[in-house]
């Protein structure tokens, strides 16, 4: 198990044009599932390359295990890297994919064979050994590569986005497998996504990032609950946070916090809700409509869960209201979070 550390990390690419990751410090606690989240083009990719030693960094370092690796080679730091496309050998089997990497070791047969049963069992492939890349499907390549990956004994894990090729119903099974997979071997992992669903399943913490910077680090609950800024208030959440304009200040809430008034108790925030469309999504109601009497007018969405079950029609006006405890303030100029 590793402890990977980057410390004031940036990374430029066009003589300074780009700044891809801008003053970056981070670091992974032992055997822990870190997802780095964040939308397109703010530097995930170019951090994990950095991390792998694919890239050098323009300035700032980078550690495993309190070794300073910056000027290392990639195969020095006992990395394993999946990418998003994780080509496979098309004419070696499974088998001669998997202990490539202990050949090019020069790890006698013996080993190499059993390392590849190994790895072969935990990631329940052992059947297709024998079958060429063409012959698997998407979930099942994405298997052969991490096995590939895993067969070299690596300190640390760096994923990329290696689910995005799969379907959504692929994906959610190869997203159980790989948790259950990282639990069992316990390797320090760094997981790239965008997709903030399997970010929040999947990261014993989030590192939210944009544009090159760390916006907040957290377990799952703290980036939703508490959100450090507005970016990652409506970044993580589907629906996104609610954010109303009150003079200098944004008031958020999450759209399941928005209720009908009369089925919550205790402090709460009045709002008229005028309700101007209606979802139904996963059980769920899902309304569209405008908030009044807190701020300015704000288009918002509410979340009605079946146990509430309050009838609610399209061109009606409501009472509706937020416990205040679920209440989150942000300044409108920097939209870092305040505390009221
Ligand atoms: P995605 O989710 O789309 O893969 P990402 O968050 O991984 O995006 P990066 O690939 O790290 O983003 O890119 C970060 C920024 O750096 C982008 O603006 C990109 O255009 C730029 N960039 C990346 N590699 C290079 C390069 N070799 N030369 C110039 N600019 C680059």
């Amino acid at each position: 198990m590793a402890i990977v550390e980057v410390a004031g990390l940036v990374k430029e690419f066009d003589s300074g044009k780009v700044r891809a990751i801008d003053s970056v410090d981070l670091a992974t606690k032992e055997g822990e599932y870190l997802v780095l989240l964040g939308p397109s083009g703010c530097g995930k990719t170019t951090l994990l390359r950095t991390i792998a030693g694919l890239e050098q960094p323009t300035s700032g370092q980078v550690l495993i295990n309190d070794t300073v690796v910056t000027h290392l080679p990639p195969r020095a730091r006992q990395i394993a890297m999946v990418f998003q496309s994780y080509a496979l050998y098309p004419h070696k089997t499974v088998l001669g994919n998997i202990v490539f990497p202990l050949r090019a070791a020069r790890v006698n047969p013996q080993e190499r064979q059993r390392k590849a049963e190994w790895a072969a069992g935990l990631l329940g492939i052992e059947h297709l050994l024998a079958r060429k890349p063409r012959q698997l499907s998407g979930g099942e390549r994405q298997r052969v590569a991490l096995a590939r990956a895993l067969v070299r004994d690596p300190q640390v894990f760096l994923l990329d986005e290696p689910l995005s090729n799969l379907d959504a119903k692929l994906r959610a099974s190869a997203r159980d497998e790989l948790k259950r997979f990282q639990q069992e071997v316990g390797t320090t992992t760094i997981y790239v996504t965008h997709d903030q669903v399997e970010a929040m399943g999947l990261g014993d913490r989030i590192a939210v990032f944009s544009q090159g910077k760390v916006r907040q680090i957290g377990p799952p609950t703290e980036v939703y609950d508490d959100p450090a800024d507005t970016f990652v208030a409506t970044f993580i959440g589907s629906p996104p946070m609610n954010l109303v304009p009150d003079g200098e200040k944004l008031v958020g809430f999450r759209p399941e916090h928005l209720l009908p008034a009369t089925v919550l108790n205790g402090d709460a925030m009045r709002i008229e809700l005028a309700v101007q469309r209606l979802e139904y999504l996963s059980g769920d109601r899902h309304l569209y409509g405008t908030a009044t009497g807190i701020g300015e007018p704000t288009r918002v969405i509410s979340r009605l869960p079946a146990t509430v079950t309050e009838p609610v029609e399209p061109g009606q006006t409501y009472d509706f209201a937020v416990n205040r405890d679920k209440v989150r303030y942000f300044d409108a100029a920097s939209g870092l979070r305040t505390t009221s």
